[in-house]
């Protein structure tokens, strides 16, 4: 197994096209205030017209920078399609706008689709019961429950223009051509309920959105729509299955960071990280009985700040439903309705 290797040495500029492979090209979009500086958007020749794949959020300057990319790079060539990976807001955020603008089909897996657009039409000015009651089960603090009370929730249809048109679904193991190259689809979960993934023999690589990214572990989150999801669970399971076809010969293309090589190394670092913690938390329980948050220094080694909590929160519940699900741990409720585990 080869070590996980940059293909590109420089820091990317956000809003640049660069040419990957003949005809394969990537444009990291800017992403304001949402955590990674930048998400991958790929553009692809696809004969006389050209594929998309994901497509930044609906937020600050994405959709002129989105036009002048086009218009410098493509004056002439028509949209034939728009791929997105998976349903977060900063690979969906402009596909609906897109798709309008240029009249384009979107290509993703159903859940993909319905997700986005169940989440768009869920909007809410206060914070909803249900997920004030998966917040206190997980354990948050009374200080940050008063503070997330008193906040206008955030809203999944604020970064992502609307869906108006239907979808073309994608499914597992199905081939896609695009400019007469072949693409197996694989689907992968935990990160985000059927996330696709997009693997080129002729071309070695694979468009991996955010299943697979360098560097960062993707969060494996879990949310009030699906409070006792076993994200961690799917996730390790999706990396086995990848780690069967992946090769060193790959360059992965990922949703964000630089395109790398080192596929099946990475994918054995993200199972063993996942794995680590799952432990972490085992050996804490040792020392008496925590509720979620209770078990943030243990399953991410360090202090969490006000700024990272939510992520955390999400993805620290990924953790204790897979210890739970599994019969490794027993699970009470305090009389504040917050879950609190101890080990069987
Ligand atoms: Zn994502
Ligand atoms: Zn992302």
């Amino acid at each position: 197994m080869k070590k996980i290797e940059f293909v590109f040495h420089e820091t990317p500029e956000a809003g640049k096209i660069y040419e990957i492979k003949e005809g394969v090209f990537w444009f990291p979009m800017p992403l304001p205030m949402m955590g990674p500086d930048y998400v991958n958007c790929y553009i692809l020749e696809d004969g006389q017209e050209i594929a998309l794949l994901d497509t930044g959020a609906n937020i600050g300057d994405s959709k002129k920078i989105w036009e002048n990319i086009l218009s410098k790079n493509f004056p002439k060539k028509k949209i034939s399609s728009i791929y997105v990976t998976h349903h977060h807001p900063d690979h969906i955020g402009l596909a609906g706008w897109l798709s309008e603008k240029y009249n384009a089909e979107i290509i993703c897996s159903r859940t993909t689709y319905i997700m986005a657009k169940m989440l768009s039409l869920d909007v809410h000015d206060k914070v909803s019961p249900s997920t004030e009651r998966f917040w206190r089960q997980a354990g948050m603090s009374e200080e940050m429950l008063e503070v997330k009370l008193k906040a206008r929730p955030f809203n999944f249809g604020d970064g992502v223009a609307p869906l108006e048109k239907g979808f073309k679904r994608l499914t597992e193991n199905e081939i896609i051509n695009i400019n007469g190259v072949e693409w197996e689809v694989r689907m992968g979960n935990g990160h985000a309920p059927e996330h696709a993934t997009l693997w080129s023999k002729e071309l070695n690589l694979v468009f991996a959105g955010d299943q697979v990214l360098p560097g960062i572990s993707s969060n494996l989150g879990v949310y009030p729509t699906e409070p006792y999801a076993d994200t961690v669970g799917d996730w390790v399971n999706s990396c086995e299955r990848f780690l069967k076809q992946a090769s060193d010969d790959y360059i992965v293309l990922p949703g964000h960071g630089r395109p790398f090589s080192g596929l099946p190394q990475r994918l054995v670092q993200l199972i063993e990280n996942h794995k680590a913690a799952l432990k972490r938390i085992k050996e804490d329980l040792k020392y008496g009985p925590k509720t979620t948050v209770e078990l943030f220094k243990a399953i991410f080694k360090r202090d969490i700040n006000k700024k990272e909590y939510m992520l955390a929160l999400h993805e620290a519940v990924g953790h204790v439903n897979h210890l739970y699900k599994t019969g490794a741990v027993i699970r009470d409720v305090t009389i504040n309705g917050a879950f609190i585990f101890k080990l069987k």
